[in-house]
């Protein structure tokens, strides 16, 4: 029999057939898997919730020949901080999404994986800020997969800007107000939610439960990093797209 082991955290589950569910987890060594986990929508489920969203899990896998099947699972971590709380449930699950949508079937990322499992852990302890957690845990994933946004300077000119500020999507960053024409869909943006968005990129995010941000700063960045993750999303599956033609067409 061809089992493996391997670590991760459910991103998704979805119903397969009269009692079963495929699992979308994001382990840290085989990147994203699907599996089947048998029998568990029954009520004696030898796996009881051990394989719900959210949850950090030890599993083995049986190798099937499409989807592999899950066979045993440890709980590391409930999060039940999470579970227990609608708020968080509603942050964390925002989390999950967009791991789910970035992360590559087969493709290791440690550093994803690292950035969700922590995330995780701070937003079931955390009493205040859960919006400002997504809020860093989004410019942390951009930051991770390369499009660190540029903060400093304007991504055009590379002059520092002066108060009037504007955010391109398409440039990955600040541009200055002379520059603003060269992108028609740029955003104004406050100097202080840019400057908090440079904190919230080099804080830990332990120290992003305690910090102090005006709502509508918070408001203002929420908005900003909820089109700048879309807009990435769009040219990463855009990417890939590509990538899977050029596939078929080389073949
Ligand atoms: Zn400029």
């Amino acid at each position: 029999m061809s089992l493996y082991k391997t670590r991760g955290i459910v991103l998704r589950t979805h119903k397969l057939g009269e009692s079963d569910r495929i699992i979308t987890i994001l382990t840290n060594y085989y990147g994203k898997i699907g599996a089947v986990a048998k029998g568990v929508r029954k009520t004696k489920s030898k796996f009881g919730s051990r394989l719900e969203p959210f949850t950090h899990v030890d599993l083995v896998l049986y190798k099937g020949r499409n989807l592999d099947i899950v066979t045993q699972a440890e709980i590391i971590n409930a999060f039940s901080g999470i579970r227990d709380n609608f708020d968080r449930i509603t942050y964390g699950s925002a989390m999950l999404d967009l791991v789910n949508k970035v992360s590559v079937e087969g493709e290791r990322d440690i550093a994803l994986y690292n950035l969700l499992l922590k995330s995780l852990d701070v937003l079931s302890r955390a009493k205040k800020n859960f919006r400002l957690l997504l809020i860093a845990f989004d410019i942390k994933l951009m930051a991770i997969s390369g499009f660190m946004p540029k903060l400093g300077h304007c991504a055009l000119c590379k002059k520092k800007p002066g108060a009037k500020l504007h955010f391109s999507f398409e440039w990955g960053g600040i541009i200055c107000d002379e520059c603003s024409p060269a992108d028609k869909n740029s955003i104004i943006a406050t100097p202080t939610a840019i400057e908090t968005l440079s904190r919230l990129i080099r804080l830990p995010l332990n120290d992003i439960v305690d910090l102090d941000v005006i709502a509508l700063v918070e408001d203002e960045l929420y908005l900003l990093m909820r089109d700048y993750v879309g807009y990435y999303v769009q040219a990463r599956l855009k990417s890939r797209e590509c990538l899977s033609q050029f596939i078929a067409h080389s073949r």
